[in-house]
């Protein structure tokens, strides 16, 4: 009983040590991720050039074993801070969803930026809830949500630099990079 106990109270403690862990990493990421860019960018252009066969098998391994230990609801600072593009298709589920017509839709929560995109009017993101980090939309969400933060995409390597600029937004990324890094140095 004893030993169980203690168990409990190591678990807890970890447990305790690696939320307190995760909430600096976030609060500093954008500082962290800014003081490694000029490295990663030296790292992903060599990896341009010759890029390894196995790079996707790679990068599904550190994705998968990434997001078994990473829980979004904890975070949410990509709902908090970016915008996801909205294709036509997104705008018209989810405008559906919310029965609205995609002309008010669009209206009433997107703007097109520079790029021509359909994005956000505001962040953090309308549909999130704040007090669980819960998104309202989930089911019908925008895919470039659903598929964020592309590390286990198809041909990762054209995301390269897409990827440096995810580190100083998303904790996994930054993880994961790292974790790349060392794999591949
Ligand atoms: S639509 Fe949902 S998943 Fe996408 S940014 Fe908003 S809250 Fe996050
Ligand atoms: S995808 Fe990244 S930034 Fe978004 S909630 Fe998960 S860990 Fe946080």
């Amino acid at each position: 009983m004893f030993i169980d106990n203690c168990l409990l109270v190591t678990e807890k403690a970890l447990n305790l040590q690696k939320i307190y862990s995760e909430k600096m990493l976030l609060e500093n990421l954008e500082k962290l991720a800014k003081d490694k860019q000029k490295e990663n960018k030296k790292f992903f252009q060599r990896l341009k050039k010759r890029t390894p066969k196995r790079l996707d098998l790679v990068m599904q391994e550190l994705h998968n074993k990434e997001f078994k230990q990473t829980d979004c609801l904890t975070c949410a600072n990509c709902c908090k801070t970016t915008s996801p593009i909205f294709t036509e298709k997104d705008m018209e589920r989810i405008a559906k969803h919310l029965k609205m017509k995609v002309v008010n839709f669009k209206e009433q929560y997107l703007r097109v930026d520079r790029d021509d995109f359909h994005v956000l009017k505001t962040a953090p993101c309308p549909f999130l809830d704040e007090n669980d980090n819960m998104c309202f939309i989930y089911d019908v969400r925008p895919k470039a949500c659903s598929e964020y933060p592309h590390t286990n995409r198809r041909k990762f390597i054209q995301i390269a630099d897409l990827t440096i600029k995810n580190t100083e937004i998303c904790p996994a990324t930054y993880r994961i990079v790292e974790e790349l890094k060392k794999k591949l140095s």
